[in-house]
């Protein structure tokens, strides 16, 4: 294709950008469910709870998330952004402190400044850093009320996984709470999706869990999860759970048909992590410098953001669909393209993206 001409006229193959790691999106299980849901309540909630007629069905996603995650209770909300946010402001004060890896999503920070909570940050998965700043906070002339350790489970830029039974070991001799964000790691980590608290057994020690209903689940919303008292404390003081109005009632059914098929068909996550495992070997292969990752999201490293860019549109031309990463959203110089796999890749789709990463690659005299 000529520089310069519309990709667009290049119908999309492979999508290497969606969170839809399941494919969830559009199942079957889900649409019909959402159907029905709309036939029985219509598409929006209409009120907050208790009002809303729908109450039961929010509480019926909020059991089923529960037993998935294997903790006591679980609170929905509209959003992924809205679960963190709320987490945060609605269990911290400004005398506390929160200090969270400083590549956390950007709903971490927000949910820091409702708060009004004092706010540190440690380098990308550094425990030593990590440690220095809890003993820091417990000799500080100041004494802080709770010190909350805040990471995500899985970073959506690299797809590394954090640290966690580091976190919590530190967390634990510090006198910290823990809260982990499992956006991109409920439905891909963990015995049949579970996440990445599930995998390393951390249930019991992570207080917090929040994530989001968005991304492998196929539909949208965020969940807050951990003990009944948490749940009870957000129902009766967070000022997000009370005055926001319902998730939209086919979300909520949608969200529940999804949890019924990670129980029902636990070899959809298996087929992603090994897809996901195969890509990035052969991408390591090619010679690419794919970070450190270790899930369904491989970055490619390009250095200066134009390669970036310039390797993302070629793609596009080839018909793959990957997103480039620059800053700010990282660091000058380290931009990369994101590529994410799904369980529903079929051994085409894949081998088209690789010839075609390697041929752009070659091109772009990456590789
Ligand atoms: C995507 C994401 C969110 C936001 O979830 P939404 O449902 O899209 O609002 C929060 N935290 C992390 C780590 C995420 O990756």
């Amino acid at each position: 294709m000529p520089e310069g001409a519309p990709s667009e006229d290049v119908p999309i193959a492979v999508n290497l950008s969606s969170n839809d790691y399941l494919g969830l999106s559009r199942h079957p299980a889900l649409k019909r469910a959402a159907v029905k849901a709309i036939t029985q309540f219509g598409v929006g909630s209409g009120a907050g709870r208790p009002a809303a007629q729908s109450v039961e069905l929010h509480e019926r996603l909020e059991e089923r998330l529960a037993a998935f995650k294997r903790v006591p209770a679980a609170l929905t909300l509209q959003s992924g952004f809205a679960a963190v946010m709320t987490a945060i402001a609605s269990t911290c004060e400004p005398q506390d402190l929160v200090i969270s890896d400083e590549m956390n999503h950007p709903s971490t920070a927000d949910g820091v400044r409702l708060a009004g909570s004092e706010h540190w940050t440690y380098t990308h998965c550094d425990v030593d850093r990590l440690e220095h700043l809890l003993s820091r906070a417990r000799g500080n002339g100041r004494r802080y009320g709770h010190i909350v350790v805040a990471t995500d489970a899985v970073f959506g830029t690299d797809g590394e996984i954090a640290p966690l039974v580091k976190i919590c070991d530190l967390a634990e001799r510090y006198g910290a709470t823990v809260m982990v964000d499992e956006a991109h790691a409920l439905g891909v980590l963990g015995e049949g999706g579970r996440g990445a608290v599930d995998q390393y057994g951390l249930a019991s020690r992570v207080h917090i869990q929040v994530g989001t209903l968005s991304k492998a689940i196929g539909a949208l919303g965020g969940y807050i999860a951990g003990d009944r008292s948490l749940r009870e404390g957000l129902l009766l003081n967070s000022k997000q759970v009370r005055y926001s109005t319902l998730q939209s009632p086919p979300v909520v059914a949608a969200c529940i048909a999804a949890i019924d098929l990670l129980e029902r068909e636990p070899a959809r996550v298996t087929r992603l992590q090994k897809i996901a495992t195969s890509f990035r070997e052969r991408l390591r292969r090619f010679g690419f410098d794919t970070g450190a990752s270790e899930t369904a999201i491989t970055p490619i490293y390009l250095g200066v953001a134009d390669r970036a860019l310039l390797f993302s549109s070629r793609l596009r031309a080839h018909g793959v669909l990957a997103a480039p990463i620059m800053p700010p959203s990282v660091p000058v110089g380290t931009a990369r393209l994101r590529t994410i796999v799904s369980s529903e890749h079929t051994e085409q789709q894949l081998d088209l993206a690789l010839g075609a990463i390697e041929s752009v690659g070659r091109e772009l005299g990456v590789i």
